[in-house]
């Protein structure tokens, strides 16, 4: 009997292909085979089913290689990825690009390298010594190339065991990888010594861009100009601006970047062995939430937890997870990216030791594999605190799912698709295994607080004060529109903030300021005739930074000099506009000369290790006042801030969503939560024109159900969720007339089949981006209505649209539940 697989490739079509199964060639659901597709590429794919129907129509080609003995998935596993493209309307191919390791999904375009210092312990096979010598000869490849260099025919095997021995990895971890003895840093070319000899270095890389953004990245990682130089690894350099070792090398060669070598010894391996320590106790409005939160889990799956910032949340999630272990369950622990910090995996190593794993974008991806084939063997970690991404680990017996921060809109992955929500995802996937979900917050999302108050689908639960009695911080609105009418401001300060962060200081306490823009300003402009510069490839304003004297694309990149004289009419009376986290820090460093200053933004923690530092400088005292965007605000707890300043509340109030306003109140709620201290009452001074605004009286009042209420009503008016649920549909095209002639035919026919619920075309509020524009059409769906129909109707439009020889070349993607 002739037997065949469904395999899902890691590419995004439709559904599953079929190739056949030689004789003799054993294959389990879940495990991972070689296939070949089109001329000679070949590619990991997972296998869905076995079965041994024929497929017609086409010449079946045989399954190359059977990769795993055991599968690596497990059961149940391909179900939820299933159920990930059909909610988000994808593919499983999708699907599986995000979920498996780069490690675990070799294929043909994937670049391996060498790891020099390998030692291999037993001899190698012919095949893995054959190509093994042919990457020492060219130490990066693609694997591709390193077949036909190497001559050997079926080469995937062997790489695969090259990399689970450690003699080569995947490019994409580049150095990151491994933990060498030496550390190579990088420093300016001899001939670069002052500054003007770094900015003809870098008009002379006008025509390599790829090289100048590596050197820009490399100026702004030394603090270069101001300041004393801070030291930068090769590893951390070529991690954050994300090129390779050949534009590195290019710098290089032409002695514009040096490189020398520092003993490091092995870096933070960290505290493993210590033993775990027993549970704080907890506290009697904690202990009443526990209780409430288990009585909860007795009748709903999902528990809402709604504690005021500091109220002891994280003390809880430990007695939770404590209990789950003592059950002999599993536990998965979601933070979002930027709020898994030292200071909670601290806490949580302190009482769970070795069977904790964490599992972040950051980690290596050899250590990501290695995690998740821990998961498969029957001894893995038994709590898992990871970001978004580790909804995909494997779980055998998952009994609670935690996600912290609920309403972070970074739980929703973006670009590229799966564009999943990891709240949704860890519910669906909770459900399928028979786990319980908590999720938590100071601020619920307006969804959560919805399903959990009107729907009564979640269970609540609310921690209303904080710990060891500390008082919510005072909230003080300011009317900056008046001082600054009465010429009362000093820069972006009012008197008072200046005032109380002077006293803080005078006390030795910190102070937290908020500005949620980074760059030194927004915009520059002409001030005669109004010329502002834009991105070439995107439909943005370049922000200015400073200390790099360049202005910046923040979606693509892009960055040029500023002029000296307006490129439209020429007159040299160029100014910037707007303030950014980088001028704020200037002008505090002028007002307060003797504090130290320092700022956590996008810019300055683009790694992992920079953004630690800045934390524990703070958190150590080292540093007096901390200057930041939105970084500042998620899941950190200081104990000495007494002042907490919000520069300007009305950018985030002024942005052009239906969730300007809930965001706007979360955030400045999370930035007002890290002021106090044990015995003194915290400060927010809230700047704003806007002295108005509803969101400002709810912030001072700390009135949540306020500002739900408003937005509840607001929502259903104007059909938005939770009331509705929104799919976008963008259309991307380089060509805009083309462009618009696609997007009005394609809202055409959805109007047809979904008549009112339809709107646009519309260009979104960025409406190109790299290069290509991009257009939206939204649909405003019931709740009650069939999704599955719905998915279907717009598959159909979708290939009706790209079946037209004129319309094939463009782009169409979905977003489900945009954030
Ligand atoms: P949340 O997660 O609600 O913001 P945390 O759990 O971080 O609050 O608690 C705030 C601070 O209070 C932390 O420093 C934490 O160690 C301390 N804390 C809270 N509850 C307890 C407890 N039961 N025993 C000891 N310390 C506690
Ligand atoms: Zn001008
Ligand atoms: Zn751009």
């Amino acid at each position: 009997m002739e037997r065949y697989v469904d395999v899902i490739l890691p590419l995004a079509i439709p559904r599953f292909l079929t190739y056949g199964l030689p004789d003799g060639m054993e294959v389990q659901v879940g495990s991972r085979v070689i296939v070949p597709l089109g001329v000679r590429k070949f590619y990991t794919a997972i296998t869905y089913k076995v079965h041994d129907l024929k497929p017609t129509g086409y010449a079946v080609k045989p399954v190359s290689e059977v990769l795993d003995a055991q599968p690596i998935l497990l059961p149940g596993q391909l179900d939820f990825w299933l159920w990930l493209a059909d909610y988000y309307l994808c593919t499983p191919g999708d699907v599986y690009k995000a979920a498996l390791p780069a490690g675990l999904k070799l294929e043909s375009e994937m670049v391996v390298r060498l790891n020099e210092d390998f030692v291999a312990e037993k001899p190698l096979t012919g095949n893995e010594e054959k190509v093994f010598n042919a990457l020492e000869h060219d130490k990066c490849q693609s694997i591709n190339k390193l077949q036909s260099a190497s001559g050997v025919r079926s080469i995937l095997p062997a790489v695969k065991s090259l990399l689970e021995k450690e003699a080569l990895c995947v490019n994409e971890e580049m150095m990151v990888g491994y933990k060498p003895k030496v550390e190579v840093f990088v420093k300016l070319g001899e001939g670069l010594t002052d500054e003007h000899a770094v900015h003809e270095a870098l008009e002379s890389l006008s025509r390599a861009l790829r090289q100048k953004q590596l050197l820009l990245k490399f100026l702004e990682l030394s603090n270069y100009p101001d300041g004393e130089a801070k030291p930068v690894s090769k590893r951390q350099l070529l991690e954050s601006a994300s090129v390779t070792h050949a534009v590195f090398n290019g710098l290089t060669e032409k002695s514009i970047l040096q490189t020398y070598e520092v003993e490091t010894g092995r870096l933070d391996d960290g505290d493993e062995a210590a033993p775990a320590s027993p549970l704080n106790p907890l506290n009697p409005p904690q202990q009443v939430a526990m209780d409430q939160i288990l009585h909860s889990f007795s009748e709903k799956n999902v528990c809402l937890l709604h504690g005021v910032t500091s109220s002891g949340k994280t003390e809880i999630y430990i007695h939770l997870i404590d209990k789950a272990l003592r059950e002999g369950k599993q536990v998965l622990y979601l933070l979002p990216e930027i709020a898994l910090t030292t200071q909670i995996t601290r806490r949580l190593k302190r009482v769970f030791g070795r069977r904790l794993g964490i599992y972040h974008s950051k980690c290596p991806d050899n250590e990501r594999v290695e995690i998740w084939k821990k998961q498969l063997s029957d001894q893995p970690y038994d709590v898992i605190l990871g970001v978004r991404s580790s909804v995909f680990l494997p779980f055998r017996r998952l009994g609670l799912v935690i996600v912290d921060e609920e309403h972070e809109n970074t739980y929703k992955q973006q670009d590229p698709a799966p564009r999943y929500h990891a709240r949704s995802a860890s519910i669906v996937l909770a459900n399928m295994q028979g786990a319980k979900i908590l999720l938590g917050t100071a601020t619920p999302s307006i969804e959560s607080w919805y399903n959990a108050t009107v729907l009564h689908k979640y269970g609540l639960v609310e921690l209303k004060e904080r710990f060891m009695e500390m008082q919510m911080p005072e909230i003080m609105p300011v009317d900056i529109h008046e001082l600054r009418h009465k010429k009362l401001m000093k820069g972006s300060f009012s008197p008072i903030l200046l005032q109380h962060i002077r006293e803080a200081l005078e006390h030795k306490e910190q102070v937290i300021l908020f500005q949620n823009r980074r760059g030194y300003a927004p915009m520059i402009e002409c001030h005669n005739c109004g010329w502002v510069p834009k991105c070439e490839n995107c439909d943005v304003t370049l922000t200015y930074h400073k200390a790099i004297n360049q202005l910046v694309c923040h979606y693509c990149g892009y960055s040029i000099t500023p002029p000296q004289v307006c490129p439209a009419c020429e007159e040299p009376d160029i100014r910037s506009r707007g303030v950014g986290t980088e001028r704020l820090e200037d002008e505090i460093k002028a007002l307060f000369p003797e504090a130290v200053v320092d700022r956590l933004d996008l810019d300055v923690a683009r790694t992992r290790s920079a953004y630690e530092r800045i934390i524990s400088d703070f958190e150590a005292g080292r540093t007096h006042i901390l200057i930041g965007t939105q970084m500042i605000s998620k899941g950190l707890d200081f104990g000495n801030v007494s002042v907490v300043g919000i520069l300007n509340a009305d950018q985030m109030l002024s942005y052009p969503d239906f969730r300007a306003y809930e965001r706007a109140f979360q955030l400045m709620a999370q930035v007002a939560g890290r002021a106090g201290r044990k015995n003194k009452r915290g400060l927010v001074v809230l700047q704003t024109y806007n002295i108005k605004h509803p969101v400002i009286a709810q912030l001072h009042d700390n009135n949540y159900q306020g500002m739900v209420d408003m937005q509840l009503a607001e929502r259903q008016l104007f059909r938005y969720p939770p009331y509705y649920r929104l799919v976008n549909v963008y259309l991307k095209h380089r060509n805009m007339h083309l462009l618009d002639l696609m997007a009005q035919d394609m809202a055409t026919q959805l109007r047809l089949a979904f008549g009112k619920r339809v709107l646009g075309p519309d260009r979104p509020p960025v409406s190109r981006v790299q290069k290509l524009f991009i257009r939206k059409i939204i649909l405003k769906l019931e709740p009650n209505i069939s999704l599955s129909r719905v998915r279907e109707r717009l598959q159909h439009i979708q290939a009706q649209m790209l079946a037209n020889d004129r319309f094939k070349s463009l782009t169409v993607y979905y977003d489900v539940d945009p954030m």
